[in-house]
């Protein structure tokens, strides 16, 4: 389970997360939504600690992300512990991230050899299963820059699966592709849902978050201001703020 309490983030004195709290129970799926600059993609940041925090606690399977605390007081992980939590913790950008110059293959077996010590037949056959997973068998010896845009964030979805990672964080996954390859993204990450991972989901899809969701989170300026089970956010016909939203997406 992921718990957040009163986490608080500012940037130069601006106060983008405002003593946010959520729990989101182990093995469920939460989708994220929210009108641009409401501080979705700093809340995931700060799951796997890209983001120091200002104030309050993020708890991962009952230990504090990114500190340790002595006393009443919370001091940062030293590096070694920090990259320990974050290898726990897979993440996937709207922008695909896969190093350039190394294959399909390089890409997704180079953190479980460097971090898990996994050795590179181990990490290799491992890479191939997930890569048919994806539904890219074959593919490993491929470029990056030969891939669609879709296949490209496969790969990525691959490389971050390849660490067992109880926890992914997916931004914005499909964003940045063209219409025609975005259902196959979805579909990937569909079938990962309720397969044991946590998984929290920043999207603009209504549809997918629909269908995959067990709960909705809802953020504007910062705070969370609808959260709940999927039909009951979608559906509520009191909340303006989510239909409008729901509206301008759609
Ligand atoms: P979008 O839908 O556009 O991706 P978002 O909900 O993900 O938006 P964030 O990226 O979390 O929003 O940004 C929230 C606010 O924090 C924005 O006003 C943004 O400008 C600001 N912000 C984010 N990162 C930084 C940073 N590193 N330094 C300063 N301000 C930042
Ligand atoms: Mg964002």
């Amino acid at each position: 389970a992921i718990a957040l309490r009163k986490v608080t983030k500012r940037f130069s004195g601006v106060t983008i997360l405002n003593e946010v709290n959520l729990d989101m129970p182990a093995g469920s799926v939460t989708v994220i939504l929210g009108p641009s600059g409401s501080g979705k993609s700093t809340l995931l940041r700060c799951i796997n600690h890209l983001e120091k925090l200002d104030g309050g606690t993020i708890r991962i399977g009952g230990e504090i992300i990114g500190y340790r605390q002595k006393g009443q007081a919370l001091h940062e992980l030293n590096s070694r512990d920090i990259a320990r939590q974050r290898a726990e913790i897979g993440m996937v950008f709207q922008q695909f991230n896969l190093f350039p110059h190394r294959t399909v293959l390089q890409n997704i077996i180079d953190a479980p050899m460097r971090v898990k010590k996994h050795s590179r037949q181990q990490a290799t056959d491992k890479a191939l299963a997930l890569l048919k997973q994806v539904g890219l068998a074959g593919r490993e010896d491929e470029w990056p820059q030969n891939l669609s845009g879709g296949q490209q964030q496969r790969v990525a979805i691959a490389r971050a699966l390849a660490m067992d990672p109880g926890v992914m964080l997916f931004d914005e996954p499909t964003s940045a592709l063209d219409p025609e390859l975005v259902g196959e993204v979805l579909q990937v990450i569909k079938q990962l849902a309720h397969s044991g991972i946590t998984m929290v989901i920043v999207t603009h899809e209504i549809g997918f978050a629909r269908e995959v969701a067990d709960n909705i989170v809802f953020m504007e300026g910062g705070k969370i201001v609808a959260a709940g089970p999927t039909a009951e956010v979608l559906n509520d016909p009191e909340n303006g703020r989510v239909r409008n939203f729901i509206a301008t997406v759609l």
